[in-house]
C-alpha cells in the first residue's frame, strides 16, 4: 500500500519534471514535430498508426498533454482516460474490426513491457489474439 502510494507519487513528480517533454517521440508527433500517419486527432488525444504493427490494425491512442504512464493518473485525468478508451472504440468500428474484435493493451513500467513513456493505448486487431497473456 505504502509502495504503491510512493510509485504514484514519483510517476507524478517525473511526469511534472519532464515537462516539456522536448524528447518524447510521442509528444513530437502530437506537435507536429515528428512524421507519423495520424488517423484521428481531437482536442485531447491523438492516434496514428504504431511504427511495428503486431497486426494488421496497430493503432496508438495517446493524450496530448504529456503523461508518463497509468501510475501518473490523476482523478482530474479520469474523463481524459476515458476518451482513450471511447476514441479506441470508434477507431474499432472505423477499421472494420469492433465485430471481429480486438485487443486493447496499456503497457506500464518494465514488468509491463512499457519502452515510450507517454501513456498509450494500443489497439490491435484484424487477425485473432493470442493466448494466454503475461
Ligand atoms: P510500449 O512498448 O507499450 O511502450 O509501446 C510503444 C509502441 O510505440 C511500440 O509498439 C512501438 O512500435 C511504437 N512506436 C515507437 N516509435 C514510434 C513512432 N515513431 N511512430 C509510431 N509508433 C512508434
Amino acid at each position: 500500500m505504502l509502495k504503491a502510494f510512493f510509485i504514484h507519487q514519483y510517476a507524478r513528480l517525473r511526469a511534472r519534471l519532464h515537462t516539456p517533454m522536448s524528447e518524447c517521440i510521442f509528444c513530437k508527433i502530437v506537435n507536429n514535430e515528428m512524421p507519423a500517419t495520424v488517423v484521428y486527432r481531437d482536442e485531447q488525444v491523438t492516434a496514428f498508426r504504431d511504427i511495428h504493427p503486431a497486426a494488421p490494425t496497430h493503432i496508438l491512442i495517446v493524450p496530448n498533454r504529456h503523461i508518463d504512464s497509468v501510475n501518473a493518473l490523476t482523478a482530474e485525468d479520469e474523463s481524459l482516460a476515458g476518451r482513450l478508451l471511447t476514441v479506441a472504440g470508434q477507431l474499432a468500428v472505423r477499421e472494420g474490426i469492433a465485430e471481429t474484435g480486438y485487443r486493447i493493451v496499456t503497457n506500464t513500467g518494465p514488468h509491463g513491457g512499457q519502452t515510450v513513456f507517454h501513456l498509450h493505448v494500443h489497439l490491435i486487431g484484424g487477425q485473432p489474439m493470442r493466448h494466454p497473456m503475461g
